[in-house]
C-alpha cells in the first residue's frame, strides 16, 4: 500500500502544481475522502467506470454476457482471495478487441473481443491476465513510473473544470489504453494468470495459443491487446517454463489447442466488426 501513499502525494502535488498554473487559490482537498473507509484504488476505479459509462461504452445488457458469465464467476472464484475489492466484468464496445483491468476490482471486455478469440481458454487466459495486473497493483506503480505524462493529463482535466477524482479516472482511462509494462511485468501477469486459469479450471495454454494467433494474424489485425510488447516469444518461454517446474498444477492440461472447447457466441448477438 505504501506505493499508492506515494502516488496519492505525487498527485496532490501535481494537483496543487496545475492550480498554481491556473491561479486558482482554493486549497487542494486529499483524495482520500474523510472518515470513509474506500482506498485510493476503488475511488479511481469507480471514476474509470464513470467514464466509461459518460462516453456511452458500457455495455448494460448483451447476449454475450451469457458466454462471459460462467467464466467470469469461475475466474473472481479463483482470484478473489488474492485482492481486497470484489471482481466485476463488464462488456464495453470499443472498436479494437481487448480487455483491461482497472484498479478497484473491475474487468472491460470489449464486446469483439469474444469473436477474436478462437476458443474459452483464450479468452479465460486474456482475463486472468488483466485480473494478475489488479492484483500485483501494476497500473499505479507504472503511474508512478510515468508521472509526468499523469500530470500532463491532469493539468489539462483541471483547466477543463473537472472534479479531482474524476480527474484521476479520466488521466486513468487515458492510460490504461496506452499502457506499456516492462517485459518482466507483462510476464509476471501471464505467469500469476495461468496460475488463476488453473484454479478456476481453464486450460492456461490458451495464453500461449493466443500469442500464436497473433503471431499468425497480419499486422493491421494484431489488437492492441497484448500486442504493445513484440517480445512475445520470451513470454511464451517463460509460461512454459513455469508449467514444466510446477508439474502437479499443470502437467493435466494438454499443449494441443485442438482439445479446447469452443466459445459459443449467441446467434443473436449484435454483429460486432473487428476493423
Ligand atoms: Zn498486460
Amino acid at each position: 500500500m505504501k506505493a499508492f501513499e506515494r502516488v496519492r502525494k505525487e498527485l496532490l502535488h501535481a494537483s496543487v502544481v496545475a492550480l498554481c498554473l491556473v491561479g486558482l487559490e482554493s486549497a487542494p482537498i486529499p483524495l482520500r475522502a474523510q472518515g470513509s473507509n474506500q482506498d485510493v484504488e476503488l475511488q479511481i476505479g469507480q471514476e474509470i467506470f464513470g467514464e466509461l459509462k459518460a462516453k456511452g461504452e458500457i455495455v448494460e445488457s448483451s447476449p454475450l454476457y451469457e458466454p462471459l458469465r460462467p467464466i467470469a464467476e469461475a475466474i473472481t472464484r479463483a482470484a478473489q482471495p488474492r485482492y481486497n475489492h470484489p471482481f466485476k466484468f463488464y462488456l464495453v464496445h470499443e472498436p479494437q478487441p481487448n480487455a483491461f483491468a482497472a484498479p478497484g476490482g473491475n474487468v472491460y471486455v470489449v464486446d469483439s473481443l469474444l469473436y477474436f478469440v478462437k476458443n474459452n481458454d483464450e479468452l479465460v487466459g486474456t482475463l486472468c491476465h488483466e485480473v494478475s495486473h489488479t492484483i500485483h497493483h501494476d497500473t499505479v506503480e507504472l503511474m508512478e513510473k510515468e508521472e509526468k505524462i499523469l500530470w500532463r493529463e491532469i493539468g489539462a482535466a483541471i483547466l477543463l473544470g473537472a472534479g479531482r477524482f474524476q480527474i484521476l479516472g479520466i488521466a486513468l482511462l487515458g492510460k490504461l489504453h496506452s499502457l506499456s509494462y516492462s517485459r518482466d511485468v507483462e510476464s509476471r501477469a501471464d505467469l500469476t494468470g495461468s496460475d488463476i486459469c488453473a484454479s478456476a479450471g481453464y486450460n492456461p495454454w490458451g495464453l500461449v495459443w493466443l500469442f500464436q494467433d497473433f503471431e499468425n494474424a497480419g499486422r493491421g489485425d494484431v489488437p492492441q491487446l497484448l500486442s504493445d510488447h513484440p517480445n512475445n516469444q520470451n513470454r511464451v518461454n517463460a509460461l512454459e517454463r513455469h508449467f514444466r517446474e510446477n508439474p502437479s498444477v499443470f502437467g493435466k492440461f494438454s499443449s494441443d489447442r485442438k482439445s479446447a472447447a469452443p466459445l459459443s457466441v449467441p446467434k443473436n448477438a449484435p454483429e460486432v466488426f473487428l476493423h
